[in-house]
Protein backbone atom coordinates (compact mmCIF):
# COMPACT_ATOMS: atom_id res chain seq x y z
CA UNK A 1 0.00 0.00 0.00
CA UNK A 2 2.86 2.14 1.22
CA UNK A 3 4.36 1.31 -2.10
CA UNK A 4 1.61 2.56 -4.27
CA UNK A 5 0.84 5.56 -2.69
CA UNK A 6 4.24 6.35 -3.25
CA UNK A 7 4.76 5.35 -6.74
CA UNK A 8 1.36 7.24 -7.50
CA UNK A 9 3.52 10.21 -6.15
CA UNK A 10 6.26 9.97 -7.88
CA UNK A 11 4.47 10.25 -11.12
CA UNK A 12 1.87 13.31 -9.78
CA UNK A 13 5.53 15.22 -9.14
CA UNK A 14 6.37 14.10 -12.29
CA UNK A 15 3.27 15.69 -14.02
CA UNK A 16 3.38 18.70 -12.16
CA UNK A 17 6.91 19.11 -13.03
CA UNK A 18 6.47 18.75 -16.88
CA UNK A 19 3.65 20.78 -16.75
CA UNK A 20 5.63 23.85 -14.97
CA UNK A 21 8.44 23.37 -17.14
CA UNK A 22 6.07 23.52 -20.39
CA UNK A 23 4.25 26.87 -18.70
CA UNK A 24 8.11 28.20 -17.92
CA UNK A 25 9.19 27.07 -21.90
CA UNK A 26 6.04 28.76 -23.47
CA UNK A 27 6.33 31.93 -20.72
CA UNK A 28 10.13 32.47 -21.88
CA UNK A 29 9.26 31.68 -25.52
CA UNK A 30 7.10 34.62 -26.09
CA UNK A 31 4.61 34.26 -29.22
CA UNK A 32 3.28 37.68 -29.26
CA UNK A 33 2.66 38.74 -33.09
CA UNK A 34 3.61 42.53 -31.90
CA UNK A 35 7.09 41.41 -31.83
CA UNK A 36 6.87 41.35 -35.91
CA UNK A 37 6.31 45.22 -36.35
CA UNK A 38 9.78 45.43 -37.02
CA UNK A 39 10.46 42.27 -38.83
CA UNK A 40 10.62 41.87 -42.61
CA UNK A 41 10.83 38.83 -44.80
CA UNK A 42 8.35 37.03 -42.81
CA UNK A 43 6.47 33.92 -43.55
CA UNK A 44 4.06 32.24 -41.74
CA UNK A 45 4.63 28.88 -42.83
CA UNK A 46 8.21 28.37 -44.67
CA UNK A 47 9.35 25.18 -45.74
CA UNK A 48 12.98 24.14 -45.50
CA UNK A 49 12.87 21.63 -48.86
CA UNK A 50 10.92 20.38 -51.42
CA UNK A 51 10.67 16.55 -52.40
CA UNK A 52 7.07 15.15 -51.91
CA UNK A 53 6.93 16.13 -48.12
CA UNK A 54 7.68 19.56 -48.74
CA UNK A 55 5.86 20.00 -51.72
CA UNK A 56 2.84 18.15 -49.87
CA UNK A 57 3.23 20.38 -47.07
CA UNK A 58 3.02 23.60 -49.18
CA UNK A 59 0.30 22.18 -50.89
CA UNK A 60 -1.90 21.72 -47.83
CA UNK A 61 -0.37 25.28 -46.49
CA UNK A 62 -1.53 27.57 -49.46
CA UNK A 63 -4.81 25.57 -49.98
CA UNK A 64 -5.48 26.20 -46.10
CA UNK A 65 -5.04 29.94 -47.33
CA UNK A 66 -1.85 30.54 -45.71
CA UNK A 67 1.22 32.34 -47.31
CA UNK A 68 3.60 29.38 -47.50
CA UNK A 69 7.00 29.25 -49.19
CA UNK A 70 9.07 26.42 -50.29
CA UNK A 71 12.79 27.12 -50.08
CA UNK A 72 13.75 24.36 -52.69
CA UNK A 73 17.33 23.64 -51.77
CA UNK A 74 19.89 22.59 -53.50
CA UNK A 75 18.03 19.43 -55.46
CA UNK A 76 14.62 20.50 -56.38
CA UNK A 77 12.08 17.85 -56.20
CA UNK A 78 14.71 15.37 -53.50
CA UNK A 79 15.15 12.36 -54.84
CA UNK A 80 12.62 11.28 -57.21
CA UNK A 81 14.28 13.57 -59.69
CA UNK A 82 16.93 11.03 -59.93
CA UNK A 83 14.68 7.83 -60.20
CA UNK A 84 13.59 6.02 -63.01
CA UNK A 85 9.80 4.46 -62.82
CA UNK A 86 7.65 5.01 -59.92
CA UNK A 87 5.42 2.13 -59.47
CA UNK A 88 4.20 3.21 -55.70
CA UNK A 89 2.92 6.60 -56.09
CA UNK A 90 -1.06 6.74 -55.21
CA UNK A 91 -3.18 7.68 -57.81
CA UNK A 92 -1.15 7.55 -60.79
CA UNK A 93 -0.03 4.50 -62.66
CA UNK A 94 3.52 3.97 -63.90
CA UNK A 95 5.67 7.24 -63.97
CA UNK A 96 8.72 8.25 -64.09
CA UNK A 97 10.04 10.13 -60.79
CA UNK A 98 10.83 12.91 -62.25
CA UNK A 99 7.92 13.91 -63.86
CA UNK A 100 5.77 13.16 -60.67
CA UNK A 101 7.70 16.12 -59.14
CA UNK A 102 7.37 18.30 -62.02
CA UNK A 103 3.56 17.63 -61.95
CA UNK A 104 3.28 18.34 -58.15
CA UNK A 105 5.04 21.05 -58.56
CA UNK A 106 3.60 22.78 -61.23
CA UNK A 107 0.37 22.07 -59.39
CA UNK A 108 1.46 23.27 -55.76
CA UNK A 109 2.13 26.73 -57.60
CA UNK A 110 -1.26 26.30 -59.20
CA UNK A 111 -2.30 26.42 -55.96
CA UNK A 112 -0.73 29.19 -54.62
CA UNK A 113 2.37 28.54 -53.08
CA UNK A 114 5.59 30.17 -53.60
CA UNK A 115 8.59 27.84 -54.51
CA UNK A 116 11.97 29.78 -54.25
CA UNK A 117 14.87 28.27 -55.52
CA UNK A 118 17.21 29.39 -52.51
CA UNK A 119 18.93 27.12 -50.07
CA UNK A 120 19.09 27.49 -46.41
CA UNK A 121 22.55 27.38 -44.97
CA UNK A 122 21.89 28.09 -41.53
CA UNK A 123 18.48 28.18 -39.11
CA UNK A 124 18.30 30.15 -35.63
CA UNK A 125 15.57 28.49 -33.44
CA UNK A 126 16.72 29.73 -29.92
CA UNK A 127 13.67 32.77 -29.89
CA UNK A 128 10.54 33.27 -32.07
CA UNK A 129 10.13 34.18 -34.80
CA UNK A 130 12.52 32.30 -36.19
CA UNK A 131 15.50 32.79 -38.54
CA UNK A 132 16.55 30.98 -41.85
CA UNK A 133 19.28 32.25 -43.20
CA UNK A 134 19.99 31.85 -47.51
CA UNK A 135 22.94 31.24 -48.94
CA UNK A 136 22.72 34.81 -49.95
CA UNK A 137 23.04 35.63 -46.31
CA UNK A 138 19.41 36.76 -46.08
CA UNK A 139 17.54 36.18 -43.23
CA UNK A 140 13.80 35.08 -43.45
CA UNK A 141 11.48 35.53 -40.58
CA UNK A 142 9.69 32.27 -39.97
CA UNK A 143 6.43 32.40 -37.97
CA UNK A 144 6.20 28.25 -38.32
CA UNK A 145 8.99 25.97 -40.14
CA UNK A 146 8.57 22.72 -41.80
CA UNK A 147 11.91 20.85 -42.10
CA UNK A 148 11.63 18.79 -44.85
CA UNK A 149 15.39 18.52 -46.30
CA UNK A 150 15.22 14.54 -46.81
CA UNK A 151 18.40 12.60 -47.13
CA UNK A 152 21.74 12.55 -48.62
CA UNK A 153 23.49 9.68 -50.39
CA UNK A 154 25.24 7.64 -47.92
CA UNK A 155 29.14 7.37 -49.34
CA UNK A 156 31.75 4.65 -48.61
CA UNK A 157 34.39 6.85 -47.13
CA UNK A 158 37.37 4.69 -48.69
CA UNK A 159 40.72 6.01 -50.23
CA UNK A 160 39.70 7.09 -54.21
CA UNK A 161 36.04 7.95 -53.61
CA UNK A 162 36.54 11.60 -53.50
CA UNK A 163 39.30 11.88 -55.92
CA UNK A 164 36.73 10.22 -58.27
CA UNK A 165 33.58 11.81 -57.39
CA UNK A 166 32.12 12.83 -60.92
CA UNK A 167 34.59 11.21 -62.35
CA UNK A 168 33.19 7.70 -62.29
CA UNK A 169 31.68 7.50 -59.23
CA UNK A 170 28.39 8.89 -58.66
CA UNK A 171 24.75 8.06 -57.33
CA UNK A 172 23.06 9.07 -59.72
CA UNK A 173 22.22 6.30 -62.94
CA UNK A 174 19.82 8.43 -64.35
CA UNK A 175 21.80 11.22 -64.59
CA UNK A 176 25.25 9.16 -66.12
CA UNK A 177 23.92 5.45 -67.17
CA UNK A 178 23.84 7.24 -70.70
CA UNK A 179 27.74 7.91 -70.19
CA UNK A 180 28.64 3.91 -69.87
CA UNK A 181 27.49 3.00 -73.14
CA UNK A 182 28.87 -0.71 -73.71
CA UNK A 183 31.20 -0.34 -70.25
CA UNK A 184 31.50 -1.79 -67.14
CA UNK A 185 29.89 -0.95 -64.17
CA UNK A 186 29.93 -1.77 -60.53
CA UNK A 187 26.61 -0.88 -58.08
CA UNK A 188 27.20 -0.76 -54.31
CA UNK A 189 24.64 -2.18 -52.50
CA UNK A 190 21.55 -4.71 -51.70
CA UNK A 191 18.60 -2.45 -51.23
CA UNK A 192 15.95 -1.25 -53.95
CA UNK A 193 18.05 1.53 -54.95
CA UNK A 194 20.89 -0.66 -56.28
CA UNK A 195 18.51 -2.74 -58.08
CA UNK A 196 16.83 0.43 -59.19
CA UNK A 197 20.44 1.92 -60.44
CA UNK A 198 21.10 -1.38 -61.99
CA UNK A 199 17.71 -1.27 -64.63
CA UNK A 200 18.68 2.16 -65.20
CA UNK A 201 21.90 1.16 -66.63
CA UNK A 202 21.08 -1.66 -68.51
CA UNK A 203 20.32 0.04 -71.43
CA UNK A 204 23.64 1.24 -71.48
CA UNK A 205 26.23 -0.93 -70.19
CA UNK A 206 27.50 -4.33 -71.44
CA UNK A 207 27.57 -5.24 -68.19
CA UNK A 208 26.93 -3.93 -64.83
CA UNK A 209 28.06 -5.89 -61.44
CA UNK A 210 26.26 -5.51 -57.61
CA UNK A 211 28.37 -5.69 -55.41
CA UNK A 212 26.70 -6.98 -52.17
CA UNK A 213 28.48 -7.01 -48.37
CA UNK A 214 25.96 -9.81 -46.46
CA UNK A 215 24.86 -13.45 -48.55
CA UNK A 216 21.97 -12.08 -49.31
CA UNK A 217 19.81 -8.75 -51.07
CA UNK A 218 17.90 -6.44 -48.91
CA UNK A 219 15.61 -5.62 -51.65
CA UNK A 220 11.65 -6.47 -51.82
CA UNK A 221 10.85 -8.78 -53.28
CA UNK A 222 8.82 -7.56 -56.49
CA UNK A 223 12.15 -5.50 -56.88
CA UNK A 224 14.57 -8.67 -57.16
CA UNK A 225 12.35 -10.41 -59.43
CA UNK A 226 12.85 -7.26 -61.84
CA UNK A 227 16.69 -8.80 -61.56
CA UNK A 228 15.90 -11.83 -63.93
CA UNK A 229 15.23 -9.94 -66.80
CA UNK A 230 18.01 -7.94 -67.00
CA UNK A 231 20.87 -10.52 -68.52
CA UNK A 232 23.71 -8.05 -67.99
CA UNK A 233 23.17 -7.47 -64.25
CA UNK A 234 25.10 -10.04 -62.00
CA UNK A 235 25.37 -10.23 -58.35
CA UNK A 236 28.46 -10.93 -55.92
CA UNK A 237 27.95 -11.83 -52.82
CA UNK A 238 30.11 -10.64 -49.97
CA UNK A 239 32.48 -8.01 -51.63
CA UNK A 240 33.21 -4.83 -49.74
CA UNK A 241 35.21 -2.01 -52.10
CA UNK A 242 38.20 -1.20 -49.76
CA UNK A 243 39.89 1.04 -52.83
CA UNK A 244 38.72 3.20 -56.24
CA UNK A 245 42.14 3.66 -58.29
CA UNK A 246 42.64 5.03 -61.58
CA UNK A 247 44.68 7.13 -63.77
CA UNK A 248 44.23 10.26 -62.12
CA UNK A 249 41.39 11.56 -65.10
CA UNK A 250 39.41 8.43 -65.00
CA UNK A 251 38.37 5.75 -63.02
CA UNK A 252 39.93 2.60 -63.95
CA UNK A 253 38.97 0.25 -61.15
CA UNK A 254 38.07 -0.90 -57.52
CA UNK A 255 40.11 -3.19 -54.78
CA UNK A 256 37.52 -5.78 -53.29
CA UNK A 257 37.37 -7.51 -50.17
CA UNK A 258 35.78 -10.52 -49.62
CA UNK A 259 34.69 -11.17 -46.52
CA UNK A 260 34.31 -14.76 -46.47
CA UNK A 261 37.36 -16.00 -47.81
CA UNK A 262 39.13 -13.13 -46.54
CA UNK A 263 41.27 -12.08 -50.13
CA UNK A 264 41.53 -9.02 -51.92
CA UNK A 265 41.13 -8.88 -55.32
CA UNK A 266 41.29 -6.20 -57.97
CA UNK A 267 38.27 -5.74 -60.11
CA UNK A 268 38.57 -3.38 -63.26
CA UNK A 269 35.51 -0.98 -63.80
CA UNK A 270 34.39 2.08 -65.83
CA UNK A 271 31.82 3.42 -62.57
CA UNK A 272 31.05 2.83 -59.17
CA UNK A 273 27.35 3.19 -58.28
CA UNK A 274 26.69 4.22 -55.15
CA UNK A 275 23.31 2.51 -52.94
CA UNK A 276 24.02 1.90 -49.82
CA UNK A 277 21.39 3.83 -48.41
CA UNK A 278 20.58 7.93 -47.18
CA UNK A 279 21.64 10.04 -44.24
CA UNK A 280 19.24 12.68 -42.96
CA UNK A 281 20.20 15.71 -43.65
CA UNK A 282 19.86 17.42 -40.21
CA UNK A 283 23.00 19.68 -40.26
CA UNK A 284 21.24 22.78 -39.89
CA UNK A 285 19.32 22.04 -36.97
CA UNK A 286 22.17 19.81 -34.70
CA UNK A 287 22.10 21.00 -31.57
CA UNK A 288 18.39 23.30 -32.18
CA UNK A 289 15.92 20.16 -32.36
CA UNK A 290 15.86 16.79 -30.85
CA UNK A 291 17.53 14.63 -32.92
CA UNK A 292 18.05 10.55 -32.29
CA UNK A 293 20.83 8.66 -31.98
CA UNK A 294 20.74 8.48 -35.79
CA UNK A 295 20.67 11.34 -36.49
CA UNK A 296 16.88 11.56 -37.49
CA UNK A 297 14.52 14.83 -36.39
CA UNK A 298 12.56 13.28 -33.05
CA UNK A 299 8.95 14.18 -33.92
CA UNK A 300 6.19 13.84 -30.70
CA UNK A 301 4.39 10.39 -31.07
CA UNK A 302 1.77 10.52 -34.48
CA UNK A 303 2.40 14.16 -34.90
CA UNK A 304 5.26 16.02 -36.68
CA UNK A 305 5.64 18.56 -34.08
CA UNK A 306 9.81 18.81 -33.48
CA UNK A 307 10.92 19.55 -30.08
CA UNK A 308 10.00 23.25 -30.25
CA UNK A 309 6.88 24.86 -30.83
CA UNK A 310 6.00 25.53 -34.48
CA UNK A 311 8.35 23.70 -35.75
CA UNK A 312 7.49 20.38 -37.54
CA UNK A 313 9.46 17.94 -39.52
CA UNK A 314 8.14 15.63 -42.08
CA UNK A 315 9.61 12.93 -44.56
CA UNK A 316 12.87 10.79 -44.75
CA UNK A 317 14.43 13.43 -42.12
CA UNK A 318 12.54 11.96 -39.39
CA UNK A 319 11.59 8.57 -41.21
CA UNK A 320 13.66 6.19 -40.24
CA UNK A 321 11.38 3.43 -40.88
CA UNK A 322 9.35 3.79 -44.02
CA UNK A 323 10.82 5.71 -46.40
CA UNK A 324 8.60 5.94 -48.72
CA UNK A 325 7.62 9.05 -51.06
CA UNK A 326 4.06 8.45 -49.97
CA UNK A 327 4.50 8.60 -46.53
CA UNK A 328 6.78 11.57 -47.02
CA UNK A 329 3.84 13.28 -48.32
CA UNK A 330 1.43 12.34 -46.06
CA UNK A 331 3.95 13.85 -43.13
CA UNK A 332 4.09 16.82 -45.05
CA UNK A 333 0.18 17.37 -45.11
CA UNK A 334 0.09 16.61 -41.58
CA UNK A 335 3.26 19.46 -40.53
CA UNK A 336 0.87 21.81 -42.88
CA UNK A 337 -2.27 20.94 -40.83
CA UNK A 338 -0.02 21.15 -37.57
CA UNK A 339 1.61 24.28 -38.13
CA UNK A 340 -1.83 26.07 -39.43
CA UNK A 341 -2.67 24.96 -36.36
CA UNK A 342 0.29 26.71 -34.06
CA UNK A 343 -0.10 30.15 -36.41
CA UNK A 344 -4.39 29.70 -35.09
CA UNK A 345 -3.29 29.17 -31.68
CA UNK A 346 -0.88 32.15 -31.64
CA UNK A 347 -3.43 34.50 -33.02
CA UNK A 348 -2.27 34.72 -37.30
CA UNK A 349 -5.60 35.35 -38.87
CA UNK A 350 -6.29 37.01 -42.36
CA UNK A 351 -7.02 40.00 -41.02
CA UNK A 352 -3.43 39.67 -39.21
CA UNK A 353 -1.91 38.65 -42.62
CA UNK A 354 -2.84 41.07 -44.69
CA UNK A 355 -1.67 43.88 -42.19
CA UNK A 356 2.13 42.26 -42.85
CA UNK A 357 1.49 41.34 -46.73
CA UNK A 358 4.01 43.89 -47.72
CA UNK A 359 7.04 42.27 -45.85
CA UNK A 360 6.12 39.29 -46.60
CA UNK A 361 9.03 37.02 -48.14
CA UNK A 362 9.37 36.91 -51.76
CA UNK A 363 12.08 35.99 -54.73
CA UNK A 364 13.39 38.73 -55.85
CA UNK A 365 12.42 39.92 -59.36
CA UNK A 366 15.65 38.91 -61.94
CA UNK A 367 16.91 41.08 -64.21
CA UNK A 368 17.84 39.89 -67.89
CA UNK A 369 19.91 37.06 -68.06
CA UNK A 370 23.04 37.37 -69.49
CA UNK A 371 23.79 33.58 -70.18
CA UNK A 372 23.52 33.21 -74.12
CA UNK A 373 22.80 29.57 -75.89
CA UNK A 374 25.79 28.08 -78.56
CA UNK A 375 23.65 26.69 -80.90
CA UNK A 376 26.67 25.55 -83.76
CA UNK A 377 30.63 24.79 -83.85
CA UNK A 378 30.81 28.11 -85.91
CA UNK A 379 29.35 29.89 -82.74
CA UNK A 380 32.18 28.11 -80.11
CA UNK A 381 34.57 29.21 -82.68
CA UNK A 382 33.22 33.03 -83.07
CA UNK A 383 32.14 34.13 -79.48
CA UNK A 384 34.69 31.20 -77.29
CA UNK A 385 38.04 31.24 -79.19
CA UNK A 386 38.15 34.43 -80.33
CA UNK A 387 36.86 35.99 -77.19
CA UNK A 388 38.94 38.71 -75.67
CA UNK A 389 37.05 38.25 -72.35
CA UNK A 390 37.04 34.57 -70.05
CA UNK A 391 34.39 32.61 -71.38
CA UNK A 392 32.43 30.22 -69.32
CA UNK A 393 30.11 27.24 -70.85
CA UNK A 394 27.82 25.15 -69.36
CA UNK A 395 26.93 21.71 -70.81
CA UNK A 396 22.95 20.55 -69.93
CA UNK A 397 20.79 18.40 -70.55
CA UNK A 398 16.96 18.51 -69.79
CA UNK A 399 17.49 14.98 -68.29
CA UNK A 400 19.88 15.62 -66.06
CA UNK A 401 18.41 17.02 -62.88
CA UNK A 402 21.82 18.26 -61.73
CA UNK A 403 22.09 20.26 -65.02
CA UNK A 404 17.92 21.32 -64.44
CA UNK A 405 19.72 22.48 -60.58
CA UNK A 406 22.63 23.90 -61.82
CA UNK A 407 21.06 26.67 -64.84
CA UNK A 408 19.07 28.77 -62.59
CA UNK A 409 22.04 28.66 -59.94
CA UNK A 410 24.23 29.80 -63.13
CA UNK A 411 21.82 32.28 -64.18
CA UNK A 412 21.69 34.29 -61.21
CA UNK A 413 25.60 34.00 -60.37
CA UNK A 414 25.60 35.21 -64.08
CA UNK A 415 24.20 38.79 -63.35
CA UNK A 416 26.96 39.34 -61.10
CA UNK A 417 29.89 39.06 -64.29
CA UNK A 418 28.12 39.80 -67.07
CA UNK A 419 30.52 42.49 -68.04
CA UNK A 420 33.66 40.92 -67.09
CA UNK A 421 33.11 37.45 -68.60
CA UNK A 422 31.26 35.65 -71.43
CA UNK A 423 29.05 33.25 -70.56
CA UNK A 424 27.33 30.61 -72.16
CA UNK A 425 24.98 27.25 -72.14
CA UNK A 426 25.36 24.51 -74.21
CA UNK A 427 21.94 22.03 -74.54
CA UNK A 428 23.97 18.52 -75.33
CA UNK A 429 20.47 17.01 -77.18
CA UNK A 430 20.78 19.96 -79.63
CA UNK A 431 25.05 20.22 -80.42
CA UNK A 432 26.12 16.93 -79.20
CA UNK A 433 29.04 17.80 -81.48
CA UNK A 434 30.63 20.35 -79.33
CA UNK A 435 30.30 18.00 -76.59
CA UNK A 436 32.18 15.40 -78.45
CA UNK A 437 34.45 18.41 -79.48
CA UNK A 438 35.49 19.09 -75.94
CA UNK A 439 35.38 15.60 -74.53
CA UNK A 440 32.48 16.14 -72.45
CA UNK A 441 31.68 12.92 -70.66
CA UNK A 442 30.03 14.16 -67.72
CA UNK A 443 27.30 16.70 -66.89
CA UNK A 444 26.59 19.37 -65.51
CA UNK A 445 30.17 20.50 -66.61
CA UNK A 446 30.94 23.80 -66.94
CA UNK A 447 34.25 24.76 -69.17
CA UNK A 448 36.47 27.74 -69.04
CA UNK A 449 38.63 29.41 -71.81
CA UNK A 450 40.83 32.51 -71.89
CA UNK A 451 42.57 33.40 -74.69
CA UNK A 452 41.16 30.60 -76.92
CA UNK A 453 42.51 28.01 -74.11
CA UNK A 454 40.78 25.94 -72.06
CA UNK A 455 41.97 26.81 -68.22
CA UNK A 456 39.22 24.89 -66.36
CA UNK A 457 36.74 22.44 -66.06
CA UNK A 458 33.94 21.59 -63.22
CA UNK A 459 31.92 18.69 -62.96
CA UNK A 460 29.71 18.49 -59.66
CA UNK A 461 27.31 20.82 -58.20
CA UNK A 462 27.79 24.41 -56.60
CA UNK A 463 25.74 26.55 -54.96
CA UNK A 464 25.63 30.60 -55.65
CA UNK A 465 28.82 31.24 -53.40
CA UNK A 466 31.14 28.35 -54.70
CA UNK A 467 29.54 29.21 -58.06
CA UNK A 468 30.38 32.81 -57.80
CA UNK A 469 34.05 32.06 -56.15
CA UNK A 470 34.51 29.52 -59.05
CA UNK A 471 33.92 32.54 -61.88
CA UNK A 472 35.86 35.19 -59.82
CA UNK A 473 39.09 33.85 -60.15
CA UNK A 474 39.28 34.22 -63.69
CA UNK A 475 38.63 37.70 -63.69
CA UNK A 476 41.97 39.61 -63.62
P1 LIG B 1 18.60 0.31 -47.83
O1 LIG B 1 18.99 0.84 -46.50
O2 LIG B 1 17.35 -0.47 -47.96
O3 LIG B 1 19.77 -0.61 -48.40
C1 LIG B 1 21.10 -0.19 -48.36
C2 LIG B 1 21.99 -1.31 -48.86
O4 LIG B 1 23.32 -0.83 -48.87
C3 LIG B 1 21.96 -2.54 -47.98
O5 LIG B 1 22.10 -3.69 -48.78
C4 LIG B 1 23.20 -2.35 -47.12
O6 LIG B 1 23.79 -3.56 -46.72
C5 LIG B 1 24.13 -1.68 -48.09
N1 LIG B 1 25.16 -0.89 -47.44
C6 LIG B 1 25.01 0.06 -46.50
N2 LIG B 1 26.21 0.59 -46.16
C7 LIG B 1 27.12 -0.05 -46.91
C8 LIG B 1 28.52 0.05 -47.04
N3 LIG B 1 29.23 0.94 -46.34
N4 LIG B 1 29.14 -0.77 -47.91
C9 LIG B 1 28.44 -1.66 -48.64
N5 LIG B 1 27.12 -1.80 -48.58
C10 LIG B 1 26.46 -1.00 -47.73
O7 LIG B 1 18.61 1.60 -48.77
P2 LIG B 1 17.92 1.85 -50.19
O8 LIG B 1 18.42 3.18 -50.60
O9 LIG B 1 18.14 0.72 -51.10
O10 LIG B 1 16.38 1.95 -49.87
C11 LIG B 1 15.88 2.93 -48.93
C12 LIG B 1 14.35 2.89 -48.89
O11 LIG B 1 13.83 3.38 -50.13
C13 LIG B 1 13.81 1.49 -48.71
O12 LIG B 1 12.69 1.56 -47.87
C14 LIG B 1 13.40 1.08 -50.11
O13 LIG B 1 12.34 0.15 -50.11
C15 LIG B 1 12.97 2.40 -50.72
N6 LIG B 1 13.17 2.38 -52.19
C16 LIG B 1 12.12 1.95 -52.97
C17 LIG B 1 12.25 1.87 -54.34
C18 LIG B 1 11.09 1.39 -55.14
O14 LIG B 1 10.13 0.91 -54.59
N7 LIG B 1 11.15 1.49 -56.45
C19 LIG B 1 13.49 2.27 -55.03
C20 LIG B 1 14.53 2.68 -54.13
C21 LIG B 1 14.36 2.73 -52.77
P3 LIG B 1 23.26 -4.42 -45.47
O15 LIG B 1 22.00 -5.07 -45.93
O16 LIG B 1 24.39 -5.31 -45.23
O17 LIG B 1 23.05 -3.43 -44.35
Amino acid sequence: MRQKLLFSGLILTLLIGGFVSYLFFFKKQSFALDQLSKKENIVPIAIVGSGPAGLSAALYGARLGFYTVALEGPKPGGQLTETGYVENWPGVGRKKGPDIMKDQRTYVEEIGAVLIPETIVKTDLSSWPYKLITEDKQEITALSVIIATGSAPRVLDVPGERDYWGKGVTTCAVCDAPYYKNGEVVVVGGGDSAIEEASQLAPYAKKITILVRKDSLRASDIMKKRLQDLPNVHVLYHKEIKKIYGDNYRLEGVELYDNKTKSYSQFATDGVFLAIGQEPRTKMVKGQLGLNKLGYVEVEGRTQHASKPGVFAAGDVEDMHYRQAGVAAGSGIKAAIEATEFLQNIGWTPTVAKSMRARFYEQAKAGPSCVRELTSESDFERYVLRSKKPVVIDFYAKHCPSCMHMLPVYETVARKFCNDVHLFKVNTANVPKLEELLHVQRIPCFIVFKDGQQVARYHSIMNKIQMSEFVQQFIE
